[in-house]
């Protein structure tokens, strides 16, 4: 038991909690959240623990929230559904489905949580019109180191609505979110378009961007192709022509889920994957930084993939703190999905060198990462993404609310510095 929840994604350290706890079995989630906060112990949530770097790894608690037995209920005529935050995509989606409902953006692998993906932001190939998945986002409940129970939304709780998605669980256990849907349509028109490499394929996404027909896009290097899946609203004429795929978000988290198996499943292997969200002209920036590196060591040994995404936020779009957002009308995803045996340090340290330098790169581009992933971050860094006024707040919302010692590791092994406690006397 403590084996599962002492590792995540990532697998680059392990860290066995002393107790693992489940709302229901060990109590109400305001009585756990109660008790973490009153033992001084640190308490991290984990829902299906797909996160890379450490983020749900807790030598104290464990809060684990993946639960499938979660109902889903339909509000607004169908327009919202109501979830708990441990349902999956995957179970979310298929029951949407059943009542002629879909999800306007999805991960292209659907076994994680909601209240993970949320607690990240959230994208797939609807992010092109639909934006982040937290964009979908009407309403959700946390739960605070007293108990209290706070409903945050754009016009309730506002503050901690743009602190709480995309920001690592940092400032509350999300339990329930209320999310935008849009109607079931059984089969997609997708086409493929291949492309020569990392330049083609770059100069391409802000053509697809501006194409009003186009409904989903996805960019794929797999170490033996470079291509593209366009999906087209029903009204478009798509050249090249497409073909009809059934329940096409599915078929995706199939297919991602055979060609991944052994490093979903096994323990053999680091995962350090990361992405990056850049501007256009960041997108440009970071792919010159990329291209070299794709064909030297450790990238051509260790490197599984490449994927890129366009993302268009729908207007007007909340200024998530922690989110990767920008101040740019389309925003550029690209990830870099690079796994070595764990036996291997150098393959480790060389391959995390190389993510490190990204990272850095994302930073001098003006990006931002997306906190899911294995990033070496430091203070400096935090900083340079998030600016000093939102961490120092970020802070002092930890202390008002009682979590101090909860979702530690939100930004891997680095904290933004102390601030004072509310009675001004000790640094927490
Ligand atoms: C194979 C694979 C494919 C992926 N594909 C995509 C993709 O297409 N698009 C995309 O956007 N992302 C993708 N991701 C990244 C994924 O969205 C994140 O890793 C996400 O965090 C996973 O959700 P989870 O349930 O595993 O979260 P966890 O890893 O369990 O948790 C993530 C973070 O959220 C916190 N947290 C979790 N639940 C709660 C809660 N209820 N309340 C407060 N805090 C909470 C945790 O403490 C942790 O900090 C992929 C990851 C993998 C491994």
């Amino acid at each position: 038991m403590t084996r599962e929840f002492g590792s995540d994604f990532g697998r680059s350290r392990f860290v066995p909690p002393a107790a693992v706890v489940r709302e229901g079995t060990d109590g109400t989630v305001e009585d756990i959240m109660r008790r973490a906060a009153a033992s001084g112990r640190e308490t991290a949530v984990r829902g299906a623990g797909r996160s890379c770097n450490t983020q749900t790894l807790s030598p104290g608690t464990v809060l684990h929230n993946a639960r499938g037995d979660a109902e889903p209920r339909l509000a607004a005529g169908g327009r919202l559904v109501e979830v708990p935050s441990g349902i999956t995509w995957y179970e979310l989606e298929t029951w949407l489905n059943r009542h002629g409902r879909a999800n306007p953006v999805l991960p292209s692998f659907l076994g994680l949580t909601v209240g993970g993906t949320l607690s990240v932001g959230g994208f797939g190939l609807g992010s092109i019109r639909s934006g982040l998945q937290a964009d979908q986002v009407r309403e959700i409940e946390l739960v605070d180191g007293t108990g209290r129970v706070l409903r945050c939304s754009g016009e309730e709780n506002t503050e901690l609505f743009r602190f709480a998605l995309g920001g690592l669980g940092q400032v509350g256990f999300l339990r329930k979110a209320v999310l935008r849907t849009v109607p079931y349509r059984d089969a997609a028109r997708v086409s493929r378009i291949e492309h020569a490499g990392l330049s083609d394929l770059v100069a391409f996404m802000p053509r697809i961007a501006a194409e009003p027909g186009v409904s989903g896009y996805f960019g794929m290097y797999d170490r033996t192709s470079w291509y593209a899946q366009v999906s087209w609203a029903a009204d478009a004429s798509p050249e090249p022509p497409e073909q009809s795929v059934p329940d096409y978000p599915l078929r995706l988290h199939d297919e991602v889920g055979r060609h991944l198996s052994p490093l979903l499943q096994g323990e053999t292997h680091t995962n350090l994957w990361a992405d990056y969200v850049l501007d256009e002209a960041g997108l440009h920036t970071f792919a010159a930084t990329l291209e070299p590196l794709l064909d030297a060591s450790p990238l051509t040994d260790t490197l599984v993939s490449l994927y890129f995404l366009v993302i268009e936020r729908p207007a007007p779009a909340a200024p998530f703190v922690f989110a990767p957002v920008l101040d740019a009308p389309v925003l550029y995803g690209v990830g870099v999905f690079a796994s070595a045996p764990r036996s291997d340090d150098r393959a480790v340290s060389a391959t995390r060198r190389v993510q490190r330098r990204l990272l850095e790169t994302c930073a001098e581009a003006g990006g931002r990462p997306y906190l899911y992933g294995a990033h070496d971050l430091d203070a400096d860094l935090l900083k340079r993404f998030y600016g000093a006024p939102a961490l120092h707040r970020l802070e002092e919302l930890r202390a008002e609310l009682s979590l101090t010692h909860f979702n530690r590791r939100a930004f891997g092994g680095v904290r933004p510095p102390a601030v004072q406690d509310p009675s001004g006397t000790a640094p927490l």
